[in-house]
C-alpha cells in the first residue's frame, strides 16, 4: 500500500494542467511533491508541480534544463516526488516510453495515467479514472488498484 492523501483542489488543478494540454492535443505530465521528510503514509500531497515539457499527442519528455529546475526546487524547498501523473489521449494505461521515460524512478513510485486527456475526469472521479503504476523492486511498473475515500488516494499494491 502506497497511500497518498491528496485534497479536492490538488485533484482539480491536476486535471485543470492535464486538460489544458488536451485542448492543444497535446499529453501534459505533473508531478505531486510533499515534504521530504515525510515517512507515515497517507504521504500529503503538497504542491502540484508542472515542470517544463515538449510534448506531443502522444508523448511528453523534459528537457535537461528541465530536470535541473526540478532538482533546484526539490532541493530548495526540501520536497519529494511523490507521484507522476500524465494525461493520454485515448486508453490509460502504461506505454513502453512511459516505463523507459518515468520521471520517477525509486523503489515504490507511483505514476498515474489519465484517458482522454482528463476530458472526463473530475476530482470526484479522480480514483475511478486514474490507472495506477507503482516500479517494483524487480523495476518493473505493475498496476495497481487506485481507491480510498474522498480526499485520499491509497493505491494499493
Ligand atoms: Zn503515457
Amino acid at each position: 500500500m502506497t497511500a497518498l492523501s491528496c485534497t479536492t483542489d490538488t485533484l482539480a488543478r491536476t486535471i485543470d494542467i492535464l486538460r489544458a494540454g488536451g485542448a492543444r492535443s497535446e499529453e501534459r505530465v505533473v508531478l505531486w511533491l510533499g515534504p521530504a521528510s515525510a515517512i507515515r503514509e497517507p504521504m500529503p500531497v503538497t504542491e502540484v508541480y508542472e515542470p517544463d515539457q515538449i510534448t506531443d499527442i502522444d508523448y511528453f519528455k523534459l528537457p535537461p534544463t528541465s530536470l535541473r529546475a526540478l532538482m533546484t526546487h526539490l532541493r530548495g524547498a526540501r520536497l519529494k516526488i511523490l507521484a507522476q501523473v500524465h494525461s493520454h489521449p485515448g486508453r490509460a494505461f502504461h506505454s513502453e516510453a512511459d516505463d523507459e521515460w518515468a520521471i520517477v524512478r525509486h523503489v515504490g513510485a507511483l505514476s498515474l495515467v489519465l484517458p482522454e486527456f482528463a476530458r472526463n475526469t473530475t476530482p470526484a472521479n479522480f480514483a475511478e479514472q486514474a490507472a495506477s503504476y507503482r516500479l517494483s523492486g524487480e523495476n518493473e511498473w505493475v498496476r495497481v488498484p487506485t481507491g480510498g475515500p474522498d480526499g485520499c488516494i491509497g493505491v494499493v499494491g
